[in-house]
């Protein structure tokens, strides 16, 4: 679990908002991102309108509703964070369009998951900020076009392809956030070492950056178990062996992979010859869901090179059956 790139319901993680930078100039990585939208925030604020709409992808975890916040800070409004699940009856949206504020960003996530009718509420408004409603049933049912204030919508998810195409159509912005490179993930270590206090060496917090899978929410939950363990244990500050003896203990291996990754390769190798082997195939020998599969195991093993994705199904590559220690 400790490796999960979702969030985690519990005390610790709700700190996480703390955690998060507050200005584009503190938003580490992600260089591409920051530059288109250097330029977006720049031109829209010349020209004193809201900002395109937005629509961010890529693996849970890498900073896409810090992004949203960053925005709203920099275009001097405020943010409104929601999801598609919390979305599922047309009021909902409704609810949150009739409250808006111009210049107010709105931020839903999984985006890919809205029901048909919330999403069909939101082409026009997304369009030309109207809001389209129906009153009544039947014969007698009126439609009625309210304007909203501007605004921005913010989209996240994690399957791109899964967004309908008007959907995707009615974003000016598309954008991928990518898994962060190891200097990245050590100065988001750093930084949120000193925001918590909690003293690590530059080896400490590179030992922890390398075991993070790329992803900054991982970097900042395994400092705060690896800080856990150095004040239990009167270790003092966080050095390279105090964090690979930590991290030992919760199962995370020197790629950063845990039991679930390493039950994945080695089914696949084990019982499927290294595959060709569907993602069905590999879920029903795991117990694993396919899509958590695929959402949230697959893109880190397949950005390190551990997994291929053929179109006979997933190949468990030579690299990960020596990391394994097979033959
Ligand atoms: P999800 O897809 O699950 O909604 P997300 O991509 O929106 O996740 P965030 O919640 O924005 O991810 O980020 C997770 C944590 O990682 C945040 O608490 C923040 O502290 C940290 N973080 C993310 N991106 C950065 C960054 N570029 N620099 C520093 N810290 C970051």
């Amino acid at each position: 679990e400790i490796l999960q790139p979702t969030a985690m319901l519990d005390e610790t993680e709700k700190q996480e908002e703390g955690l998060r930078p507050g200005r584009l100039a503190d938003y580490i990585g992600q260089k591409d991102l920051k530059a288109v939208l250097e330029i977006a925030i720049e031109a829209a604020k010349g020209r004193g309108e809201t900002m395109d709409h937005l629509l961010l992808y890529g693996p849970p975890g890498l900073g896409k509703t810090t992004m949203s916040l960053i925005l709203a800070t920099e275009m001097g409004s405020s943010c409104k964070i929601t999801s598609a699940p919390a979305l599922e009856r047309p009021r909902d949206i409704v609810g949150i369009l009739m409250s808006l504020k111009p210049g107010d960003i709105i931020f839903i996530d999984e985006i890919h998951r809205l029901s048909r009718m919330t999403e069909e509420l939101l082409y026009p408004a997304m369009e030309d900020f109207r809001l389209d409603i129906t009153i009544g049933k039947g014969q007698t049912a009126k439609t009625r076009s309210l304007p909203l204030p501007p605004f921005t919508l913010v989209g996240a998810t994690t399957r791109v392809g899964s967004l309908s195409s008007p959907l995707r159509d009615r974003f000016g912005l598309i954008q991928r956030l990518r898994f962060y490179e190891l200097d990245e993930l050590i100065l988001i270590v750093q930084r949120t070492a000193e925001l918590l206090q909690a003293p690590v060496t530059p080896d400490g917090a590179e030992e922890i950056a390398r075991r993070s899978r790329g992803t900054p929410r991982i970097a900042n939950r395994l400092l705060k178990r690896v800080r856990d363990f150095a004040q239990v244990k009167k270790l003092g500050e966080i050095t390279q062996p105090v964090a690979v003896e930590a991290l030992e203990v919760f199962g995370v291996d020197p790629m950063g992979l845990d039991w679930a990754d390493r039950l994945m390769l080695g089914v696949m190798i084990e019982q499927f010859n290294g595959g060709p082997v569907g993602l069905e195939a590999i879920a029903a020998a795991t117990g694993e869901d396919s899509q958590t599969i695929e959402d949230v195991y697959e893109p880190y093993l397949l950005q390190i090179g551990y997994l291929h994705r053929t179109p006979r199904g997933r190949v468990a590559t030579p690299n990960a059956r020596k990391h394994l220690g097979y033959e």
